[in-house]
């Protein structure tokens, strides 16, 4: 038996997941990280932790497994996106903790690009919306901060996402590289030209010689230093989580939809060789890159999705688990007219309105404890059911039907009522862990394991169906409801 293994680097734990070449999931292990806060709205993580919490869970997992290192095929690695890290290319020790992708200390540097009109131009090249999200505002920082900018120029730092990062310490010989996903998160790489973009680069001050080399997403990146599991192990895929995840749900050909619900939720389309500019607030992103050949996505996130559900259990404390939260939807047959929209931080695509604010709207002397819930577990899908008319506008197609994964799509009612909201199926897998199968599957097919992308589908296994039951009036009364809701929460915060 042979065994693919993804090291699967995330916000706050990192993990290793092993699978058997047919997409079968044999051991996992995760292991948490503290997040440091230094100040309002910074976040940070210590570089160190990241390395020993990957380390230790890969050994624990391959032990969990009862495998031998030699049973690993290959290694695929998928990461939290945009992160940064900024290490002596000689002795590797880091300028300070990495910047993560949540910390907003660079709005400031994003906000000057914009006012002097350099927004539309980083989105042509880039497909990205200026935000301090992405790394090349924080690589700015760090050289700016740490007065580090000659070193950089003379060769002596590397710059890297995690999956760099993780590729100069656990491969041998150090090789300072980045998959193409990772690399079109920067907002310094050229999505048309598939090169570090020399114009994005002076805007930001940054010199060319301290940024990785750009990989494919699969195929050979290195050998894992046998130091950390006794053998040498060719690690052969990267991809930035949610673009893992796409490929992990199989989702191959344009049209191609998956939701992944997390504390937030991740929406990518393939949109197959073309990037697709989107007019209605969507990122274009690369899906991969194999082969040379880049394949494109559309991508719209939700910031509250089962951090709504969070809310309802540590905040208001109207259920003491996620999980209670299905149980108390399904005890009404509806929410009375009451809708909640969770724009605690604002509402994004497609509204991109920062001052909008949560907001209960349509209680009647009725509304008890499970119309609230039930109301909040309905707001994650009307809100991905924006995103993917969204997508659908800027793509000219709609898809077939919805691949869901993440912690949130273990709850029937909502995955339900959001095939019934959509007006399309909604497909769950039997492996939720799709980011880790993904990374798994292109280190497969970076290794030789399988001899085309379409072979890798074969490991996506369906395990439910929700199929749409709501007739087109109904839905549009919903979603209705749910934009007259949203239009009283714009704005609300606005001085
Ligand atoms: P992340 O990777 O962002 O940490 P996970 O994929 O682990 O997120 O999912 C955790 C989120 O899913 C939490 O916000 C939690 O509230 C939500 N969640 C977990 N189980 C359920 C459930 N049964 N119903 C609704 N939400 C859930």
């Amino acid at each position: 038996m042979k065994y693919l293994a993804a090291l699967d680097q995330g916000t706050t734990s990192s993990r290793t997941v092993i699978f058997t070449t047919d997409g079968q999931m044999v051991a996992s292990c995760g292991q948490e990280f503290p997040q440091h806060y230094p100040k309002p709205g910074w976040v940070e993580h210590d570089p160190r932790d990241i390395l020993d919490t990957q380390i230790s869970s890969l050994r624990e997992a391959v032990r969990l497994a009862d495998i031998h290192p030699e049973d690993i095929e290959a290694i695929g690695i998928t990461n939290q996106r945009e992160t940064t890290f900024l290490w002596d290319r000689k002795t590797g020790e880091c300028a300070g903790n990495a910047i993560v992708w949540q910390c907003r200390r660079t709005s400031g540097i994003v906000e000057e690009l914009i006012r002097e009109g350099c927004g539309e131009m980083i989105r042509d090249k880039t497909g990205l919306v200026p935000d301090a999200y992405f790394s090349g505002t924080k690589l700015k920082w760090m050289l700016d901060y740490y007065n580090l900018r000659d070193k950089a120029e003379r060769g002596d730092l590397c710059f890297g996402t995690a999956d760099s990062f993780l590729c100069w310490n656990l491969l041998e010989d150090r090789p300072h590289v980045t998959d193409a996903t990772n690399a079109g998160r920067t907002m310094l790489f050229n999505l048309h030209t598939q090169e570090w973009d020399e114009d994005l680069l002076k805007l930001l001050d940054i010199p060319r010689a301290c940024l990785p080399r750009v990989t494919d997403s699969a195929g050979p990146i290195g050998m894992l230093d046998p130091a950390i599991l006794g053998r040498r192990i060719p690690v052969t895929g990267m991809a930035g989580d949610q673009h893992a995840s796409l490929f992990g749900q199989a989702c191959l050909k344009p049209g191609d939809v998956k939701n992944t619900y997390g504390t937030g939720c991740f929406m990518l389309m393939n949109t197959g060789d073309k990037p697709v500019k989107s007019e209605n607030g969507l990122l274009t992103t690369m899906a991969w890159r194999i082969g040379g050949k880049p394949s494109y996505a559309l991508e719209g996130s939700v910031f509250m999705g089962g951090a709504t559900i969070q809310w309802l259990r540590d905040e208001l404390k109207i259920i003491s688990t996620a999980a209670e939260s299905e149980t108390l939807a399904q005890s009404v047959t509806g929410t009375g007219g009451v809708y909640l929209v969770p724009a605690f931080t604002g509402l994004g695509a497609p509204w991109w309105d920062m001052y909008s604010r949560g907001t209960l709207i349509g209680m009647t002397r009725g509304t008890g404890r499970p119309h609230i819930v039930r109301a909040a577990l309905e707001a994650i899908a009307f809100q991905s059911a924006d995103l993917m008319e969204a997508m659908a506008k800027d793509a000219g197609r709609r898809p077939e039907r919805l691949q869901v994964d993440g912690g949130a799509s273990a709850n029937s009612f909502l995955m339900q009522f959001q095939a019934d909201i959509c007006g399309i199926p909604v497909v769950r897998p039997k492996v939720l862990e799709t980011t880790a199968l993904g990374a798994a599957l292109l280190a497969g097919l970076g290794a030789g394991v399988y001899s085309c992308a379409e072979e890798t589908a074969r490991a996506w296994k369906q395990d439910l169906e929700f199929p749409s039951r709501m007739d087109d009036g109904t839905r549009l009364l919903y979603m209705k409801g749910w934009h007259k809701a949203v239009e009283r929460s714009l704005g609300f915060a606005k001085e």
